[in-house]
């Protein structure tokens, strides 16, 4: 059975979409930590991101920089933090997180509570395509 990560990058749910390529997705996170949170998922269904090919995960940690390099300039921040924790969904992913400080990557804090349009012109402002 598909991810619920398969069901986003196939299009059967829908997502706020960043960037996507023949191999790799990027969506913004629906509980985001801060304004941009982004993530980046393999096409290729794997639950453990250790578990892909050293081709495969080369892969999308290049184009997740092309996204970090795109948030930072949109959001001024002084970095992007790349964070791996795949305890929810079993699919591979990499979350991008527009940061300032420590507290802006505390998955404990509540996240950010955003309407449909402002996902929508999060996503439109750092869309590469
Ligand atoms: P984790 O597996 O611990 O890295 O957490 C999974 C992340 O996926 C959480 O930050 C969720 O908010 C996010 N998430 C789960 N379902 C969706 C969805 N349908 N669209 C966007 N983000 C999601």
């Amino acid at each position: 059975m598909a991810t619920i990560f398969s069901k986003i990058a196939q299009g059967e749910i829908p997502s706020y979409k960043v960037a996507e390529n023949e191999n790799y997705y990027a969506f913004l996170d629906i509980n985001p930590l801060a304004e941009g949170h982004t993530l980046v998922i393999p096409k290729r269904e794997e639950d453990y991101i250790f578990d892909l090919t050293d081709d495969e995960l080369a892969g999308m940690v290049k184009f997740a920089k092309s996204i970090a390099q795109r948030q930072k300039e949109v959001f001024g921040c002084k970095k992007v933090a790349m964070i791996v924790l795949g305890l929810e969904v079993p699919h591979a992913h990499i979350h991008l997180i527009p940061m300032n400080n420590e507290a802006d990557v505390d998955f404990r804090k509540p996240k950010l509570q955003l309407t449909t349009e402002e996902f929508s012109v999060i996503a439109e402002k750092i869309r590469v395509e």
